[in-house]
């Protein structure tokens, strides 16, 4: 199979047409109409073998997870999804493996009517780079800078389950068949709150997606607003697999995982009717977690009102060094 002919039988072939998207695969770029009065929000994202996933990986579930590391992004900008690159390194060109590979990745494709516009494909270790386009109206993109004091903290969906998957699959966690599938399911197949992005437009005064742990992505919030916040541990929205491990592993992994892709935002007060209304709508639970403060710095206080230090930090790749 020349490059060429595995360009076209896998990548050229569109599940996803969109009115749009005016040039996609084939040309030396894609061209892509733009809306007057919008704006476009660009995001990358790359998968490395053995860094961001293990060797011999589900093609499936990979596909699926370089799209939607992505989608998780324009979701926490509160864009919406539009069409998207990818840069393929592969060792060497396996029929099977790719199509897998399509089937995951153009299957959260289709959800989101999103569609491949381009790429490169190159022979190299195992990676996958997605750079993703979505669209805002004109200055409505959620920023990580907005939030002010007074306003509330929230989070989507439930924290730390993929960080379990990730400690069983590592070995330092036994679980029961049907708590380390459903475990499993979040590390290997994130679902981006694509909806609760685009809802939240004009009521979040901030907003990030959780990839590198709550804390860390949090302490972006703190920083780029320049204020502080009060969580607490008991209002972190937990899976009742991670509820029964409490004992076992206590907060730290729903506070400094990453790999979950739900969305931290905040709201304040004069939104909080508004924000109701569009809960009633969404696909996922919110929960109030704290609240932001005037006071620099992150405070995690326990049940009683102690102050609580997690153990953990949140996942930096130059920091930590090179991790699963
Ligand atoms: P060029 O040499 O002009 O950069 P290429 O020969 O690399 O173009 O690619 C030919 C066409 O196939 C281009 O439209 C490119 O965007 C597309 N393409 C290449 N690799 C991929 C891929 N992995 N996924 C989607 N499209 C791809
Ligand atoms: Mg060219």
């Amino acid at each position: 199979m020349t490059e060429f002919d595995l360009i076209r039988r896998f990548f050229a072939a569109q599940p996803i047409n969109r009115a749009d998207v005016v040039v996609g695969v084939g040309d030396d770029a894609a061209v892509i109409a733009c809306p007057s009065g919008q704006q476009l929000v660009v995001t990358t994202d790359t998968l490395v073998e053995g860094v961001h996933f293990f060797p011999n990986s589900d093609p499936v579930a990979l596909g699926h997870k370089a799209l939607a590391v992505n989608l998780s992004d324009l979701a926490a900008m509160g864009a919406a999804p539009v069409c998207f690159t990818l840069a393929l390194a592969l060792p060497h060109a396996d029929d099977k493996w790719l199509e897998l590979l399509c089937e995951g990745m153009f299957g959260l494709a289709r959800r989101y009517d999103v569609q491949l516009v381009g790429g490169d494909t190159v022979r190299g270790p195992l990676a996958l780079t997605i750079t993703a386009h979505g669209r805002v109206p004109a200055d409505q993109a959620l920023l990580r800078s907005g939030a002010r004091p007074g306003d509330r903290i929230y989070v989507t969906g439930e924290l730390g389950d993929a960080g379990i998957a990730l400690r069983e699959a590592q070995g330092t966690l036994r679980l029961s068949q049907t708590d380390s599938a459903i475990v499993t399911e979040h590390l290997e197949r994130p679902m981006p709150r694509v909806a609760a992005g685009l809802a939240l437009r004009g009521i979040a005064t901030s907003a990030i997606d959780i990839s590198d742990g709550l804390i860390g992505d949090l302490g972006h919030i703190l920083d780029r607003s320049g204020v502080g916040a009060q969580v607490a541990l008991d209002r972190l929205p937990v899976s009742n697999v991670y509820r029964s491990l409490l004992p076992q592993v206590g907060w730290d992994v729903a506070l400094a995982n990453g790999d979950d892709y739900e969305l931290c935002f905040t709201v304040p007060p004069a939104n909080l009717a508004a924000l109701q209304r569009v809960v009633d709508a969404l696909d996922c639970p919110v929960a109030h977690i704290g609240d932001i403060v005037v006071a620099p710095g992150l405070r995690i206080v326990d049940a009683a009102g102690r102050p609580y230090r997690p153990h953990a930090k949140a996942h930096d790749h130059f920091q930590n060094g090179n991790s699963v």
